[in-house]
């Protein structure tokens, strides 16, 4: 067998042209863009990478774009203060705080000052609950992003071993709430897990975030399964891989996502929607269609 590729450019583009039509429609209705503050701190060379692809999309999709930078000595009061002044400016209606942070400034006290409703990172623990509680309101980007990448190739969930390797706050574990809401049986691996072959040998659907190139074996998938790579590392030659050996793969699933051009382009993606649900949530009740 040899997998199809799963193309996060393309469905990304789906994503894009929806959010492009709602935001011309709310025009037609005499509704402001949506708004979203892009905070940068300190020149972490990745982050500016990933904080300059979301403002361009942003100025792609006619979303009011709000560059904020601040200086890696920042302390943390004054970020905080930053942020309250962006939660109480009703033209706001997206904040994005880029992580990882510089320094000792804690991120988890950033992702809390947020007002949930401007969060559109999905980050804030208001919002990772909806989503265990299934009321989902703003959905964590990266989570969000594949399972519209799974649905493309016609995913149904329902009883589906779905194996998770990774869970961290922003990928793993909001991942396997996507996946158990979806009606998948979910594993969730991590750094104790004492056999991860063999959990992975039992996944239809694999979704691996971890951030170690090659952790994943080719001949460890189980023939036909979907296998979505969330790692992003930098090799030493400058090339960009995933966690899951590419090619080996190929030869083993029936469906992969590349690294890159996978799920990258769907975590900026859904960034853009959450920004324009946040709009809506911010529209008057007289507003809203
Ligand atoms: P992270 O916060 O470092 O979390 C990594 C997770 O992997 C942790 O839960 C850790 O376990 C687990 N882990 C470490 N070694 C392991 C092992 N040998 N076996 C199984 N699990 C292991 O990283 P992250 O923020 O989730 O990001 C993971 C990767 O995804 C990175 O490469 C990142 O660049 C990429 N990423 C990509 C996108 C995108 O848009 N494509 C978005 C976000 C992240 P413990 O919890 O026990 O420490």
């Amino acid at each position: 067998m040899t997998a199809k590729i799963i193309d996060g450019k393309t469905v990304a583009a789906r994503v894009y042209t929806l959010v492009r039509t709602d935001i011309a429609a709310r025009a037609s209705r005499g509704l402001r863009p949506p708004a979203l503050a892009t905070v940068l701190i300190g020149n972490d060379p990745a982050s500016e990478i990933y904080v300059r692809n979301k403002r361009a999309a942003c100025q792609e999709l006619g979303i009011r774009s709000l560059p904020i930078e601040l200086s890696a000595a920042t302390p943390q009061a004054q970020l905080l203060s930053e942020i309250d002044r962006l939660n109480s400016d009703s033209s706001v209606d997206g904040i994005l705080v880029q992580l990882p942070l510089p320094g000792v400034l804690d991120s988890a006290a950033v992702i809390e000052r947020i007002r949930p409703d401007k969060d559109v990172d999905g980050f804030h623990p208001y919002n990772v609950g909806r989503l265990a509680q299934r009321i989902p309101l703003l959905r964590p980007c990266t989570p969000a992003g594949v399972m519209v990448l799974l649905e493309s190739i016609g995913e149904k969930f329902h009883g589906r071993q779905a194996v998770i390797v990774g869970a961290s706050n922003i990928v793993g574990r909001p991942m396997a709430l996507e996946l158990l809401r979806a009606g998948a049986v979910v594993t969730i691996t991590h750094r104790f897990t004492r056999d991860l072959r063999a959990d992975i040998e039992k996944a239809e659907i694999l979704v691996v975030a971890v951030g170690k190139p090659g952790l994943v074996k080719g001949d460890w998938i189980r023939p036909g399964a979907t296998v979505i790579d969330v790692g992003i590392n930098r090799m030493p030659d400058g090339r960009l891989v995933g966690d899951v050996e590419f090619e080996g793969t190929k030869e083993r699933a029936a469906y992969l996502t590349p690294v890159p051009g996978g799920v990258g382009p769907m975590t900026v993606a859904m960034l853009m929607q959450n920004t324009l649900a946040a709009a809506r949530l911010h529209d008057g009740p007289t507003e809203r269609s």
